[in-house]
């Protein structure tokens, strides 16, 4: 079985940018959960269609590298089966999302090597990474994408990436579980914080009142920043989409006003 091609709806993409734009300083990751369907031309190969993201706590935070742990992927796959429930349909952590902050979007050999230790679980696994914030002159102010699996190279003896052509599918509105998905995300990395923390103070050799100050207001600058970054964008987006609905009923109410006039006038005429 192998995978031709990724179809990634519009608002798991949203959820995507959303935790890749909020850390430059470190790689972000979250799993990919959809269906992998047989596509019509060819009943050996397959295509993803991506519906949802889940994120999973870091346990460790890096600068230049991800790390999943068998933990954190059968986190997802209980988030898998309980939207399988939901859905009524059965859908399945059928790939990974990382954020490259300041470098370019090709997968480093570490990237390869975990995506080749993916499609041993799964062969239609696929790897997306997102480059961002990265200020080289053909980058700048832009995000690239792109979407990969892990080929072994008989001459070279080893792995390689090999490209997997993507779609990002246009969706009416943002779902409610990306709605969610986008509140979870603050929660998720509020909790990175406080496990961050409660580790610091709890090596913690001198407890003086200093240190812990310190510690404390690392934390408040922790919370705040991603304050900054969720809550005020997410703000901002609900108000809009409150705004829009508030437009749709009006709209709505004067359509049935009109046709509860026309058919007022049409029944007086029969009589
Ligand atoms: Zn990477």
């Amino acid at each position: 079985m192998s995978l031709k091609e990724v179809y990634l709806t519009g608002d798991v993409f949203l959820n995507c940018l959303q935790l890749a734009f909020s850390n430059e300083k470190q790689e972000v990751m979250g799993l990919l959960i959809g269906e992998l369907k047989p596509t019509d031309t060819d009943d050996k190969s397959v295509n993803a269609l991506i519906t949802h993201l889940f994120i999973p706590q870091r346990a460790d935070r890096k600068r230049d590298r991800v790390e999943t742990s068998p933990e954190q992927l059968i986190e997802a796959s209980v988030e898998a089966e309980a939207l399988s429930k939901k859905l009524q349909k059965p859908v399945t952590v059928c790939g990974w999302f990382h954020s490259h902050p300041h470098i370019t979007v090709f997968p480093s050999h570490v990237d390869v090597k975990t995506q080749a230790a993916y499609q041993m679980m799964e062969k239609g696994f696929v790897g997306i990474i997102c480059s961002i914030f990265n200020t080289d002159q053909h980058h700048k102010n832009r995000v690239k994408l792109t979407c990969f699996q892990s080929n072994y190279n008989n001459l070279k003896g080893d792995y390689e990436s090999v490209d997997i052509p993507f779609h990002i599918l246009p969706v009416p509105s943002i779902s409610s579980h990306s709605f969610e998905t986008m509140i979870n995300m603050q929660k998720t990395l509020n909790l990175e914080e406080i496990n961050d923390f409660s580790l610091c103070m709890a090596q913690l050799d001198n407890k003086d009142f200093l240190t812990r100050f310190q510690n404390h207001t690392a934390l408040a600058h922790a919370f705040s920043r991603i304050a900054e970054v969720f809550s005020q964008p997410l703000f901002a987006a609900l108000s809009l989409r409150l705004e829009h609905n508030q437009n749709t009923i009006a709209r709505l109410k004067e359509q049935i006003e009109m046709a509860e006039k026309q058919n007022r006038k049409s029944l007086k005429r029969s009589k």
